[in-house]
C-alpha cells in the first residue's frame, strides 16, 4: 500500500468515486516512516469518509485499499485491527457492518490458534499490509 499526504486534494485525486474499502491514518516517525494509529472502513463511500478525515482528523498521511464486497471490507478491517491493535487509538474491535449482523471476524479465533507470523502472512497474501 502506498502512503499519501492526507489532504482533500489527494483524496479526490486518488480515491475512486463510489469505492468501498478500508483506510489507515497516521503520522511519520522521526525516520520518516508512516505509523498508522487509526483504521477505518466505509461500505458506502470511501472517498467521502476520507474527505471528512482530511478536514477534521489532523493526521499527516493515509493509506487505503478499495475492495469489491462488504465481506472483504470487514475482513480487511478486522485483520488490520488484529495486526495493529497495540498502536491504534481506536481500541474497540470493528463491528459487523450494518445489515450484516451475522458476519464474524475470522481472526479473533485465529489469534489464539495461530502464530502472529501466520496472521501477517495471511495479510501479505491479501496484499493488505
Ligand atoms: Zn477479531
Amino acid at each position: 500500500m502506498e502512503t499519501h499526504t492526507l489532504n482533500r486534494t489527494n483524496v479526490r485525486r486518488l480515491v475512486p468515486k463510489n469505492a468501498i474499502g478500508c483506510y489507515r491514518l497516521g503520522d511519520f516517525d522521526s525516520e520518516g516512516r508512516f505509523v498508522a494509529d487509526y483504521i477505518g472502513r466505509s461500505t458506502r463511500n470511501l472517498r467521502n469518509r476520507l474527505l471528512d478525515h482530511a478536514s477534521l482528523s489532523g493526521k499527516s498521511a493515509f493509506q487505503f485499499v478499495s475492495l469489491d464486497s462488504v465481506r472483504e471490507v470487514f475482513d480487511t478491517e478486522c485483520l488490520w485491527f488484529h495486526l495493529l491493535r497495540d498502536q491504534l487509538t481506536n481500541r474497540r474491535h470493528p463491528d459487523a457492518p450494518r445489515h450484516r449482523v451475522g458476519l464474524e471476524c475470522r481472526f479473533c479465533k485465529a489469534e489464539h490458534s495461530v502464530q502472529q507470523g501466520q496472521l501477517r502472512a495471511m495479510a501479505e497474501h491479501q496484499g493488505v499490509v
